[in-house]
């Protein structure tokens, strides 16, 4: 047995840790469930509001990306931020490959709600951005984060509502607290779905006078594409 196996096994016996992408025991996600997720491709994400710019997702939000990503999300995964933030990274590239300009990119994450960074005891998506940015910058791409977006007012909870229901929902949530640094601006979100989120994240920096050039997120719900042009 290796010497990590020994303490993924201390960990269930002392600390009762599984991995939440299967169930194993052991400490945040376990090297199956990590190799699964940096094995999935980088999509163009499809059939998003047209007042969206480009977005792409560090992959499809199905097997054990998405149970991770629930995890970190609904049981304060922290340990998970590293490997979900690579996905993360991992979108952006994708985009800066098909058309970044060599400019700095300014990585701007959608506002959580206080009470829910209060529960979770971290800002997730600002966290998310952190990581994936530090990775890029270790890539040698000029990335920054800029945590400037605010909620205005409270949208009421999403999980009950349909696409058109979604985007009213939140248009006039989110604006800009302070100035937007110079760069290309990328809206980031853990999960993108109906489009919704980012929409509103393009509209506040739009208001504020500066048009992003694309979304990134962790994962992507159905409708994902890998083409460009899909769209
Ligand atoms: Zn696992």
């Amino acid at each position: 047995m290796r010497v990590g196996e020994v303490w993924h096994g201390a960990a269930d016996l002392v600390l009762g840790a599984r991995c939440a992408g299967c169930g194993r025991p052991g400490l945040g996600a376990c090297a199956a469930c990590t190799a699964a997720v940096r094995g999935s491709p980088p999509l163009l994400v499809a059939g998003l509001p047209d007042a969206l710019p480009v977005v792409y997702a560090g992959g499809a939000y199905t097997g054990e990306l998405r149970r991770l990503l629930l995890a970190a999300k609904e049981r304060n995964g922290l340990g998970l931020v590293p490997l979900l933030g690579e996905r993360l990274a991992a979108a952006v590239a994708a985009w800066a490959l098909e058309e970044g300009s060599g400019l700095t990119v300014v990585l701007v994450p959608v506002p959580t709600a206080p009470a829910q960074v209060i529960a979770r005891g971290v800002d997730l998506t600002a966290a998310l951005a952190r990581v994936a940015a530090r990775r890029l910058r270790r890539a040698g791409l000029p990335v920054r984060t800029w945590a400037g977006l605010r909620l205005c007012r409270r949208p009421q909870d999403q999980s009950e509502l349909g696409r058109s229901g979604r985007l009213a929902n939140l248009v006039g949530a989110f604006t800009v607290a302070r100035a937007l640094p110079m760069g290309q601006v990328v809206v980031v979100d853990d999960i993108v779905t109906t489009g919704a989120t980012l929409r509103e994240a393009v509209r506040a920096c739009v208001a504020d006078g500066r048009l992003p050039a694309a979304g990134a997120t962790v994962a992507a719900t159905a409708r994902t594409g890998t083409r460009r042009g899909a769209r």
